[in-house]
């Protein structure tokens, strides 16, 4: 009798998921997990290093070196300087199909220099910073790519592609990664964001436009012969003037933001170059691409009227997201089965003192990385963002989730952000990122049904005839936009 409750026993166990939900134990352990378990030190460190080099976007050299020369080190065959850009690269590992994408981010940014204690304090003054933890994203999503590599290597078939994804912040890279038909061929891509909790993501976000117009007049001194000048500054605000009279008559939800970048040295010289940099946003690309038109005429107009000559640059362009509910929800099981981050005692103590920095008294916000939020639970931050990924989820099948990586005391693109994304509390948000992609290819590789409905569902979203006409145009990456 006891011998055979303790047989039941033991296959119960062997059933038993790694944190909460009922699962094979191939996917709970196996290469691939063996590998994650022991490999904190390494992502750790690596995570580490890109936080202190601190990147700009298409400058990433030493960031993607780093985590190009890592996954070569593990197997993967690696093309550097892909789509015209140096610091993008495809990684591959594997076999036939399905073909399984990763994406990775690694650029830091401008004015976010931060150090990893509790309260502000920049390394450099006006250095550059992790503030949106791309730090973690790049070498989350590359632990994850080696930990299915190590999986595959057990004498599975499929293969899978990380994708060195350079300049998410402005600059757009993968909008020209997609253009240039680097994700021709893969079946599904699994796309995660840095974050305070974790959930999958089901919100399409904005489709945007970044365009910068420069206004070219001419020079003369403001009192003695301002007949003679033709200002670039007035340009700029007549421009500005017609913009803002059309925010009356454009569809709901659309954002228009701009940044007067050049208007004029001295207000006794009359400009002879002015300049200003906008956003177009909307749901929908069209509408976007509707606005691109709009403002360009109302740029001539300005022109014109003020004798002035006009050029423009299409900075970035990026879709709303194509949202595919069939792959989300495998993304969302084994969020769960992973679970959320749960901090040891010294971790605690340091995300209490940046609370107490931040002025934040309600301590229950450090419950929120250990959550898992339920499947389309509301989230508006993530309503009106726009991002490169967007681009890439109208070329292949993807899904996004955001892992909890940072202590919950800011809004993004904050200095709590960049200290505590460059500590273990970052490393070990990158850890569980890392299993939820494992184990969602698991469930990818092992179901070819489930990924040919995928495919379905993105097929049927997309529409027939779809064709990917990038807001980006024929330009090539402004591979200068942040010197
Ligand atoms: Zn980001």
């Amino acid at each position: 009798m006891r011998k055979s409750f303790m047989i039941i026993a033991t296959l119960l166990l062997c059933c038993l998921p790694g944190e909460g939900r009922k699962m094979p134990k191939a996917k709970t352990s196996n290469a691939g997990t063996e590998y994650l378990d022991a490999s904190f030190s390494v992502y750790d460190s690596m995570q580490k290093k890109i936080h202190s080099l601190a990147e700009l976007g298409y400058m990433e050299y030493e960031s993607s070196a780093l985590l190009a020369s890592h996954l070569e080190e593990n197997g993967f065959k690696v093309e550097r300087g892909v789509a015209g850009i140096p610091t993008a690269f495809i990684a591959t590992f594997g076999s036939g199909s399905p073909v399984i994408g990763i994406l990775a981010e690694y650029d830091a940014l401008p004015g976010m220099s931060q150090d990893t204690v509790a309260f502000k304090k920049a390394v450099v003054e006006g250095g550059n910073g992790h503030g949106c933890g791309h730090n973690l994203l790049g070498t989350g999503s590359v632990a994850g790519a080696v930990a299915i590599s190590k999986w595959l290597s057990e004498g599975h078939a499929g293969t899978v592609k990380l994708f060195g994804c350079p300049a998410e912040e402005g600059g757009g890279g993968k909008a020209y990664m997609s253009r240039e038909g680097c994700f021709d061929g893969v079946d599904v891509v699994l796309d995660w964001h840095p974050d305070i909790c974790n959930l999958v993501n089901t919100e399409s976000g904005l489709a945007n436009v970044q365009m910068r117009f420069t206004f070219h007049g001419t020079s003369s001194h403001a009192s003695s012969a301002p007949e003679k000048g033709r200002s670039a500054l007035d340009a700029v605000e007549a421009f500005n003037f017609m913009m803002n009279m059309m925010r009356e008559h454009v569809p709901d939800g659309t954002r228009i933001h701009y940044a007067i970048t050049d208007g004029g040295k001295a207000p006794n010289v009359v400009p002879d170059r002015a300049q200003v940099l906008y956003y177009f946003r909307n749901g929908s690309r069209e509408v976007v691409a509707d606005l691109k038109e709009r403002a360009l005429k109302a740029a001539e107009g300005a022109a014109m009227g003020t004798g002035t000559e006009m050029e423009y640059e299409v900075v970035s362009g990026n879709f709303e997201r194509l949202y595919i509910e069939s792959l989300a929800s495998v993304l969302q099981t084994n969020l769960e089965a992973v679970g959320g981050v749960v901090y040891d005692e010294r971790e605690m103590q340091f995300a209490k003192e940046i609370l107490a920095a931040s002025g934040i008294t309600d301590l229950s916000v450090l419950e929120k990385p250990a959550m898992v939020l339920p499947l389309g639970s509301d989230y508006p931050t993530l309503r009106g963002v726009s991002s490169d990924v967007g681009n890439v989820t109208w070329v292949a099948p993807t899904a996004s989730f955001r892992g909890a990586v940072f202590v919950p005391a800011g809004l993004g693109h904050c200095w709590q952000f960049t200290s505590s994304g460059g500590t273990t509390i970052g490393t070990k948000g990158i850890m569980n990122v890392a299993k939820v992609l494992l184990y969602t290819a698991y469930d990818l590789y092992g179901s070819p049904e489930t990924v040919a409905e995928i495919k379905k569902e993105f097929n049927d979203r997309r529409g027939d005839g779809f064709e990917f006409v990038p807001l980006i145009g024929d330009r090539n990456p402004p591979l200068d936009y942040r010197k």
